[in-house]
This record gives structure tokens, sequence and C-alpha cells, in this order.
């Protein structure tokens, strides 16, 4: 039976490696941390529209700090014992020391969780600022996949970039850092989202060149307003292909027109890596999971459910 299949706790207990292992597809939605009251009711609404095809995993990101965290383990937690769905638990190591993250690892094992994501995090703030690690915590993604690896049985993913990490100097230094992940214990990897599939491939090209056979799964994010693409270009080394760009800006005052522009992209997009051997594919939803959910239906993978 296939890890999102509306399930029992059973079923859930196969975790990621095992799925991506038996040569299935992993197919999953990522959240944000709400930060308000309206927010989480925001989020709920789009998760349980997501339960209802049963993806391989949903994730709620880690906030930058306080009460934002706190709505991370929430989320995280409730996905996990008030849904049918399994959830991959982020954790940064921003601004956390060794006791803290290992509380939050154990709050997360507490609610049954089995697949954590690790991550170092950005600077708060500005996230492209001084990278200062907590004095008693780690500084690389490399030592939280250990941390967690060394606390219980947990399937750990970590994070690649088909564009190379902003701070990364070259491609070598970059590759080898990632491959460090891997070899610290990581079971796969989601990209940062990018919007040219050869830069994907390029990227796995360069980690199999490196002997690492770690599966690293896409992410996706479809533009549904203008405003967004300068939101991309913030959030993310991620260069917004102009032709795309003119495209969206042509039909600017139409924000249906725009939107339908968006998901076509991402579409064609996902069609082209899922032609290539692909572990599977990873949707940011911004917490509004109707466009994502039409990609997903337009690649015929509601069917699965
Ligand atoms: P690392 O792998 O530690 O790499 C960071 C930089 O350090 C890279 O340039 C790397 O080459 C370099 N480096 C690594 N090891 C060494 C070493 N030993 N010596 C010198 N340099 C080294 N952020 C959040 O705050 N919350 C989230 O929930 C979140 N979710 C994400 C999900 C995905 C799928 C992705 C792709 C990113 C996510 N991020 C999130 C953003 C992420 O935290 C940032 O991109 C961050 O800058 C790097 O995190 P990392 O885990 O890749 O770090």
């Amino acid at each position: 039976m296939a890890l999102g299949t509306p399930s029992t706790r059973t079923d859930r207990a196969r975790t990621v490696r095992d799925l991506l292992a038996s040569g299935e597809r992993s197919y999953s939605f990522e959240f944000m941390a709400p930060k308000t009251e309206k927010g989480e009711r925001t989020l709920w609404n789009a998760i349980r529209r997501v339960e209802a095809v049963a993806p391989t995993f949903v994730s709620v990101t880690y906030g930058a700090g306080g009460s934002s965290r706190e709505g991370t383990v929430r989320a995280t937690e409730r996905i996990a014992t008030d849904t049918t769905l399994t959830p991959v638990a982020h954790l940064t190591a921003v601004n956390h020391s060794l006791t803290e993250l290992r509380n939050v690892i154990g709050q997360y094992a507490d609610a049954g969780i089995r697949n954590m994501l690790a991550l170092r995090g950005d600077p708060p703030g500005d996230p492209l600022g001084d990278w200062v690690p907590h004095p008693e915590g780690v500084t690389y993604a490399a030592e939280l996949v250990r941390l967690i690896k060394e606390s219980g049985d947990f399937c750990v993913g970590v994070a690649a970039y088909p564009e190379m990490h902003p701070r990364s100097t070259d491609w070598d230094t970059d590759i080898r850092h990632f491959v460090d992940k891997c070899r610290a214990g990581a079971d796969f990897a989601i990209t940062q989202m990018f919007f040219n599939a050869e830069d994907y491939l390029r990227l796995r090209d360069r980690v199999a060149a490196a002997s690492c056979a770690t599966p690293i799964i896409p992410e996706i994010m479809p533009v549904t307003n203008v405003r967004q693409i300068e939101r991309f270009a913030q959030l993310s080394n991620a260069v917004f292909p102009t032709e795309l760009a003119n495209r969206i800006l042509a039909v600017k005052d139409d924000p249906a027109a725009v939107r339908s522009i968006g998901i076509e992209y991402a579409t064609e997009l996902c069609a082209r890596l899922m032609a290539e051997d692909i572990p599977g594919l990873h949707f940011i939803t911004l917490n509004h999971s109707t466009a994502t959910l039409e990609i997903y239906e337009n690649l015929g993978l509601h069917q699965r459910s």
C-alpha cells in the first residue's frame, strides 16, 4: 500500500526512505508555519483539501523563531495525530542549542513522527546576512542530520540547490557539502524551487558524478500572481525565466490569466521532469492548495488516491 493511501497508523510506519527504496514515486505538499489564528484556519483548510488526494507526505516549514516555531511543531504534531497524512517534520539549527534541538526531536518522536527534514536555516531577519551559529548548537545541516540519526530511528531528508546554494562559492564545494550531508546519513533530499528542468538534471548529474545516490526530489512552486515574480527572487537563488516573466506581465491586469499561465508552466515543468527518472515531486502550496492541486490533477496524479 502506498505511504499516503488513506491509511492506518501501521501504513504510516513506512518511511519516505522505504517508499523510495521500493521504486515508488513520492508526491508531497509543503505548507508554511501559521503566524495567526486566521492563518492557522487557512492552513488547515489547505491541509484537508490535500488530504483528499492522499499524497506520500506533507510538511510544514520551520519558523524563524518563537510563536511561529511553536506553530510549526503544533501543526506537524496535529497532522500526525488528527489526519491520515504522513508528516515530514522540518527542523532548523537557527538559535537552538543542542539541548533545545534534542527537545524538539523528542516532541516530534512523541507524536509518532519518523520522517524529518534537517536544515541549517538562515539568519533571522536577513536571509543573506552573516550566519552566526548558536554557541551551543550546530553550524551546518550535516551535524543536524547526525544529531537526528543519533536520537532515534528517523528517516532524514536534506535540502539541495539546482542553482547552487547562494552562499556557495563554486559548484565543486557546493556538491562536496551536499554529499557530506548524505554521508552523515541523509536518506533523501528535496530541492529549492527552480524553473528550468535542466538545472535540476545538471545537479543530479553532479551529485551522481560524486558517487552519491541519495534520491533528490524536485520542488515545484507555481506562480499564481505578479507579486510572486519579485518574491521568488528574494526567497531563493532561482533565476526567473524572462520568457515566463514576459508572458505573465503581458496579462498582469488579469489575475485569472496570470494564474492560468503559472499553472500551465508548472505543469509542463513537472511533465518534463516526470519523463526523467525522478523520485517524486514536492509542491510548495503557500497554504493555498488549489493551484498545486490543479497541477496534480493535470498530471493525472489524483487518480492514485
Ligand atoms: P547547509 O547544508 O548547512 O549549507 C549551507 C551553506 O553552508 C552552503 O553554502 C553549504 O555549501 C555550506 N556548508 C555546508 N557544510 C559546510 C562546511 N562543513 N564548511 C563550510 N561550508 C559548509 N529554512 C527555514 O528556515 N525553515 C524551513 O522549514 C526550510 N525549509 C526548506 C526546505 C527546502 C526543501 C529547502 C531547499 C530549503 C529550506 N529552508 C528552510 C531554507 C534553508 O534553511 C536555507 O537554504 C539555508 O541557507 C541552508 O540550509 P541547508 O540545510 O541547505 O544548509
